[in-house]
């Protein structure tokens, strides 16, 4: 049967190149980097040219600045709580939004818990914060800002630049969450001004469970894991060799390619929201419309069960997501789309699809043809939905 992967913000697989550039570290080249012989040596150096890719890719103007970590959470979890725990003296307020991804927000729920302030800043019916909104909720206790790059779910993209210069007139370091721009839109940490920023590798066509946080020079941080030296003391244990050097070809290829692909996702993208929209009635899309990722489609289809729709996707050969991956076991609305004002009702009768690079137009024309017979069905099954609505 025909499969169609149309879930890149769950996970992307690992580019060939970057399977071909990892293997020797996991065999011939196993070294450990702390090691002062040739083997640790040689795998220290290849630690550092993927750190200078890394570097590239998002515009960094020291190598150093770039720490790794075991993926985008923990990125997301040493910036939080180590900015957290660096500043407490100046001060307990952290500001975030209320579309953050669970590896902001449960961080964020634990420095409660310990005694810090958060808000949590509401967006408009787009998803896009406000940053009036957020200089207003600025007080003199404030020391770090989250607002993410841009939203897994709705693929909407934050005005980062606004935030970060908000951040920047008042002294608050600022943290973005890139885990889904990274690689896809372009990153550039001087222009951007950011202070912290989180990356995930197997986002891009990298391995899973390799990350890194860009942490700017100067930056007041504590470590968020205790142990060895590795990382230059801010980040303890052995490093995942292989996983880095892919991470550092995935950013390099991606490097090469993001205009290219940019272009192509963005046009599979409009194609499959024109489709939905206009084939699907009572359908509706959520995210804004032009502020979005070049692969993002997310909707919601009146009278058809989420999860429904994913097995009957799922049983046509389809991979989508009802929602975020990393949730979607639990069967509650989206905090993402009760947060841009949908209702729990329609919250549940959502789909995501996220285009990647192997997909092609005969893909979306497949789902054009298969997804409306499968809300059809669906909707004749449904006691509430009515028919000529
Ligand atoms: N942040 C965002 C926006 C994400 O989409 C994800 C993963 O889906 C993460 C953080 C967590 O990244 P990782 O899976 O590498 O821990």
């Amino acid at each position: 049967m025909r499969r169609i992967y149309l879930d890149h913000a769950a996970t992307t697989p690992v580019h060939p190149e970057v399977a071909r550039a990892m293997a020797p570290y996991f065999s011939k080249d196993f070294g450990n980097p702390s090691t002062l012989y040739s083997y640790g040596r040689e795998a220290k150096g290849a630690l550092e040219e993927a750190r200078e890719k890394v570097a590239r890719l998002i515009g960094a103007k020291h190598p150093e600045e770039i720490v790794f970590t075991s993926g985008g959470t923990e990125a997301d979890n040493f910036a939080l709580s180590g900015i957290a725990w660096a500043n407490e003296k100046k001060g307990n307020h952290i500001i975030t939004t209320s579309i953050e991804h669970h590896a902001v927000i449960n961080v964020c729920k634990f420095l409660e818990k310990r005694g810090f302030e958060v808000t949590y800043l509401s967006v408009d019916k787009y998803g896009l914060v406000d940053p009036l909104e957020l200089k207003r909720a600025i007080t003199n206790k404030t020391v770090l800002i989250s607002v993410m790059h841009a939203n897994n779910e709705i693929g909407t993209v934050e005005p980062i630049e606004k935030i970060a210069e908000i951040a920047r007139e008042k002294g608050i370091y600022f943290h973005t969450d890139a885990v889904q721009t990274l690689g896809h839109i372009p990153i550039d940490v001087e222009k951007m001004e950011v202070d912290l920023l989180a990356m995930s590798a197997h986002k891009l066509y990298g391995p899973k469970g390799v990350g890194a946080l860009y942490i700017r020079k100067g930056t007041k941080i504590v470590p968020f894991l205790y142990g060895g030296e590795q990382e230059n003391k801010r980040r303890a244990s052995t490093e995942n060799v292989p996983g880095i050097v892919g991470f550092g070809e995935a950013c390099s290829l991606a490097q090469k390619d993001m205009a290219e692909e940019v272009k192509d996702l963005t046009y599979l993208r409009d194609k499959l929201i024109q489709g939905i929209l206009g084939e699907i009635k009572n359908s509706r899309l959520n995210g804004h419309r032009e502020k979005r990722l070049p692969g993002n489609v997310n909707v919601s289809v009146e009278g058809a069960e989420g999860e429904s729709m994913l097995l009957q996707l799922d049983l046509a050969g389809i991979c989508a997501s009802s929602g975020s991956a990393c949730t979607s076991s639990i069967l509650e609305p989206s905090h993402v789309l009760t947060a841009i004002g949908l209702s729990p009702e329609v919250s549940h009768s959502s789909l995501r699809f996220t285009l990647g690079k192997e997909n092609t137009a005969e893909d979306i024309d497949y789902v054009l043809k298969v997804l409306p017979e499968i809300v059809e069905r669906l909707r004749s099954m449904s006691p509430i939905y009515q028919k000529d609505k």
